[in-house]
């Protein structure tokens, strides 16, 4: 028999103890934890984080509550403690937000021995332990008092041990200021909160039009072909195993035939997908970053559509993250092809197949994006058919700590050099199109760590995120039809570009290249502005040979 407030304290004192590992390692991994004066901070920021927590459940909890709750939190916590120990991950909003659109498909791959025995221990045990346990009740008045004569001590308590040693413990915690999304499990709940606080306050609002306005100026000749642009955007492909991004390994050998506009450290705006999808395409991006109106208005696609182009969503991973919302999209499944699937997935080979069917029936200007699979973790070594196992040993498992770093490198590399095929097999095929102008931009949507000072796979707070989770490759190709029609100068755009080029880039780029004037669109912000003949210099000279006059084309 245990008071509802003695259940919570041995439960606070456990979570601490045994379900924040990571948080105690990130604190004082590195220091002397047998120094007097770092095992008094230590103790101190440990009985700081019981009480806290206890004073947390203590004010949400009841006695009919306590039990069911707390089994929910401790499969929860011990969940979240396996994959903040093993990746590195910050429970944050953004991660979380992450985890919940994580599809089947990839949770399975994630499910493995080591996890079924850390979920014995952490929580089937303790869950078993918690059903033995029986709670007291107490007449109404005096459970009251005691509810809150625990929770009022309990912050005294964090008050005091803060207060007696306030220099130490705000220098360590400034320094870490991303540890608070380590305390296991207020990190998660926090999160939770927030997120289905953000769905009730906007229960499927419409998404806010932007560029209105937007439309395409274009030369008119009877020469002029219907442009396809495909944007092919990258999964978790890092610049730093980019063989044109000056790796020691050639993993990009077919695209290095090519003639192609490389960038090869392009800063991502975020180390996830569902925080750099959005922002990629969006006007605002990274250097004003506000996720609220990213997830609220409408996307580069939406303004396409707006200046009369068609557009394609085909979708090869997790979904489009809102970017696609109402438009044309096609989901690739495990079954949708029997040589390239496997029955949970498709290797993205797939996605050329599906790219010549989507131009069969659409006969107008067409952007379509092809979502790639690319090296989305941690089962690297099944992102690529047997032919492309060049480096070897590859791991095999999923579970990245039954390998070696170099057997993880090998797969990841190997991975890349299928997208390599991948994106070379394309821009072949579209250079074979003579009935379109042609162009292809690939860019990955954020990095991967793959062992680098114990960081595994992605998804660290933006602010503390290593550069091989920001830093991501980026390449174009235009066929020349395309640009002569948008007036570009070849030898200009090979030049390279000045300055530092970010995913913000993408979305004015776009438009700059297709020709789409709105109010909206920054030509500070256009790649290839700089490139572009200014009219009444050579375009003159074109217009002499027979071509009419530029003219607005209307929505
Ligand atoms: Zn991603």
């Amino acid at each position: 028999m245990l008071s509802v407030e003695a259940l919570l304290l041995v439960a606070s004192v456990a979570f601490a103890a045994f379900y924040n590992r990571a948080l105690w390692h990130l604190l004082f991994g590195s220091a002397d934890l047998t120094a007097p004066r770092t095992a008094m901070l230590f103790t101190s920021l440990f009985v700081a984080v019981v009480c806290l927590q206890f004073a947390g459940l203590a004010l949400l909890l009841t006695r009919r509550t306590v039990r069911p709750v707390l089994m929910v939190l401790i499969v929860g916590t011990a969940l979240a403690s396996y994959f903040e120990d093993r990746y590195t991950i910050f429970l944050n909003t953004e991660m979380l937000r992450n985890i919940l659109r994580t599809d089947l498909a990839e949770a399975a791959e994630l499910v493995n021995p080591p996890l079924a025995l850390h979920l014995l221990l952490y929580a089937a045990l303790p869950a078993a332990a918690l059903l033995w346990v029986r709670v007291w009740a107490r007449p109404p008045g005096r459970a009251l008092l005691a509810r809150s004569g625990a929770i009022a001590a309990a912050l005294a308590i964090v008050v005091a041990v803060v207060a007696v040693q306030y220099r130490d413990v705000s220098s360590l915690l400034r320094g870490h200021r991303e540890a608070r999304h380590l305390v296991t499990p207020t990190n998660y709940l926090v999160s939770l909160f927030k997120i289905s606080r953000d769905a009730l306050a906007a229960p499927s609002r419409e998404r806010q039009p932007i560029g209105l306005d937007a439309h395409r100026v274009v030369r008119v000749s009877s020469a002029r072909k219907p442009t396809l642009l495909v944007l092919a955007i990258g999964e978790t492909a890092r610049s730093a195993n980019f063989g044109f991004g000056g790796y020691s390994r050639e993993t990009t050998p077919e695209l290095s035939q090519l003639d192609l506009l490389v960038y090869p450290r392009v800063e991502a705006c975020g180390t996830s997908t569902e925080v750099s999808l959005p922002c990629m395409f969006a006007p605002v991006g990274r250097r004003a970053y506000d996720e609220r109106r990213i997830r609220g208005e409408e996307s580069l696609l939406h303004v396409l559509k707006h200046a009369g182009m068609d557009v394609l969503w085909i979708d090869n991973q997790s979904g489009c993250k809102g970017v696609c919302e109402g438009l044309p999209r096609e989901q690739l499944r495990g079954d949708s092809d029997p040589v390239l699937c496997d029955g949970e997935r498709c290797l993205d080979g797939i996605l050329l197949q599906r790219l010549a069917a989507a131009t069969e029936t659409r006969t107008g200007d067409l952007v379509v994006v092809l979502h790639m699979l690319g090296n989305h973790g941690p089962a690297y070594s099944r992102r690529y058919p047997a032919e492309f196992r060049k480096f070897q040993p590859t791991c095999e498992s999923a579970e990245l700590a039954d390998c070696s770093r170099e057997e993880i490198v090998n797969a990841y590399d190997n991975a890349i050099l299928y997208t390599d095929h991948v994106l070379a097999t394309l821009v072949g095929y579209l250079a074979a199109r003579t009935d379109r102008d042609t162009g292809l931009i690939y860019v990955s949507d954020h990095g991967e760590s793959l062992g680098e000072a114990g960081m595994y796979l992605h998804g660290l707070p933006w602010s503390i995120a290593p550069t091989t989770q920001r830093e991501v490759p980026m390449v174009a190709w235009l066929s020349p039809g395309l640009e002569q029609a948008t007036g570009l100068r070849h030898d200009c755009l090979r030049e390279g570009t000045r300055g530092e080029v970010t995913h913000d880039h993408l979305f004015h780029s776009v438009l700059g290249l297709l020709q789409v004037e709105t109010s909206i669109r920054e030509p500070a912000l256009d790649l290839y502005s700089r490139c572009r003949t200014p009219a009444g210099g050579p375009m003159l000279a074109h217009r002499a040979a027979g071509d009419v006059p530029d003219v607005a084309l209307p929505n």
